[in-house]
């Protein structure tokens, strides 16, 4: 595809930054768009950040206090929609990166969400149930006069999960003096979750890849795949590629990775990984670490670990035909002109892991029906929106003759635009 792009140069000390990146590729969407300043002035920010402070009674008896963040981007669209993350390193700025990421990913995608992110500063590892238990539900009741179905519906991220989605679900509901299941998503099927979304995240991966592979002429059995990364996103992703036939050669956790050139067998390397913890002892597999396995040579490289991966300083050796993001902001923006310049095909974040909030949207209407789909019905619908967004996506880069990723956010700013215009800005 012939493309251009606007040579804005990030400066090397805020590569680093998760919403430096996500604001310069906003910036140049905006320019490219001709966006109306009073739209820019009120896209640019988010709509509202909610700072928390959580006492949590810890099984020695103390109390220990957490530092939570919840942030609301943008509503122009609907409820504000976003996960939590858990985790000692998170702060506010990658907080709203991640929800800004949010309100492109739902426009791209379509569904009528806006975007929101939440986190909450611990180590989850460190913790046991009782007290994850604890910090979730205090958290929840700080969040309570702000989250809600029509309001912003969280959903789990990095280090949460269907219990934690269970807890918080409750809590609201207890405050609330009724059940009210679709305040979250991502729970439990039994407590009003979908079928399917366990999955979702890593499907809508396969489902992106599958019409790239199509677009180059390629086929599952002779296309190499590498996976950084073995959770819900990376671990599901690789699994069904692996079932879909793709041959998947690499595949890590945070401590490092497993790398076979003849394929490595996924639910085996998976079992492994869930019985020993750790990649470490797989047998048939040289180990490396994260770094060596993103410039491993493949056909599709996908980051979905976490952000920062692919950077300025890697960019140039990062050797695949096309990029999957698994992850939210896997790549920087610096990193961006140089896998453009190197011919690498980048299926952007924000639309390659939207399976997970189409699934989420699913899961909401479904909640609000109160009628519940089968597995297939699901997935089917997920695979329509994936499809046709992925080549919505594709004719319009080639219409504006500009890279994958800048068109991805064109396209959702341009449908938050509209509607912000629509509705008129309340000044
Ligand atoms: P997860 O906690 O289930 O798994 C994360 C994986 O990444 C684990 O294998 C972990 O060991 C590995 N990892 C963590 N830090 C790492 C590091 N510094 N280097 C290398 N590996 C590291 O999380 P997940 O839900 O799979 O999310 C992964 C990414 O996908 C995140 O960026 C998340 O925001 C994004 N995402 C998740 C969903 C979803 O539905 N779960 C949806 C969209 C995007």
């Amino acid at each position: 595809m012939a493309t251009t792009m606007v040579e804005d140069a990030v400066p090397e000390a805020k590569e680093a930054n998760p919403f430096e990146s996500m604001m310069s590729r906003f910036d140049r969407a905006a320019k490219l768009l001709d966006l109306n300043s009073d739209l820019y002035a009120v896209m640019r920010v988010p709509n509202r950040e909610l700072k928390v402070y959580i006492p949590v009674r810890m099984d020695s008896g103390r109390i220990q206090v957490f530092e939570g963040f919840r942030v609301q981007h943008n509503f122009a669209r609907g409820p504000a929609k976003g996960g939590i993350r858990y985790a000692p390193d998170v702060t506010i700025e990658e907080v709203r990166a991640l929800a800004a990421w949010m309100t492109w990913k739902c426009a791209v995608v379509n569904v009528p969400f806006g975007g929101a992110k939440g986190g909450v500063i611990c180590d989850p590892w460190q913790m046991s149930q009782g007290e994850l238990e604890r910090l979730t539900r205090r958290y929840a009741s700080e969040l309570i006069d702000i989250i809600g179905p029509e309001k912003d519906v969280p959903a789990p991220d990095m280090n949460t999960n269907e219990q934690t989605m269970a807890w918080i679900m409750d809590t609201y509901s207890m405050h609330a003096r009724h059940t009210v299941t679709a305040v979250v998503t991502g729970k439990p099927i039994d407590l009003g979750g979908s079928r399917g979304r366990r999955e979702a995240t890593g499907r809508g991966v396969l489902f992106v890849v599958n019409e790239a592979m199509k677009k180059f002429k390629m086929t599952p059995p002779s296309t190499r795949v590498v996976v950084q990364g073995s959770g819900n996103v990376g671990g599901i992703g690789a699994q069904l590629m692996h079932e879909a036939g793709y041959k998947v050669i690499a595949i890590s956790d945070m401590h490092g990775g497993i790398y076979n050139p003849a394929g490595i067998d996924i639910p085996a390397a998976l079992e492994h990984l869930r019985a020993t913890r750790s990649f470490e002892e797989y047998p048939n597999a040289e180990r490396m670490s994260n770094a060596e396995l993103l410039e491993i040579e493949c056909d599709v490289l996908v980051p979905a670990a976490t952000e920062n991966q692919i950077t300025s300083q890697n960019a140039e050796r990062i050797n695949c035909k096309v990029l999957a993001e698994g992850a939210n902001g896997p790549t920087t923006a610096a990193a961006d002109a140089i896998l453009q310049r190197k011919g690498i095909f980048v299926i952007p974040d924000i639309l390659a892991n939207a399976g997970g909030v189409t699934v989420s949207y699913f899961e909401w209407v479904q909640d609000r029906m109160g009628y519940f789909w089968k597995e297939d019905v699901v997935n089917e619908r997920l695979q329509d929106v994936m499809v046709a967004s992925f080549n919505e996506l594709v004719k319009f880069a080639e219409k504006h003759n500009v890279d994958t990723r800048t068109a991805a956010y064109m396209l959702a700013i341009d449908r938050v635009a509209y509607d912000t215009r629509m509705r008129g800005i309340y000044a």
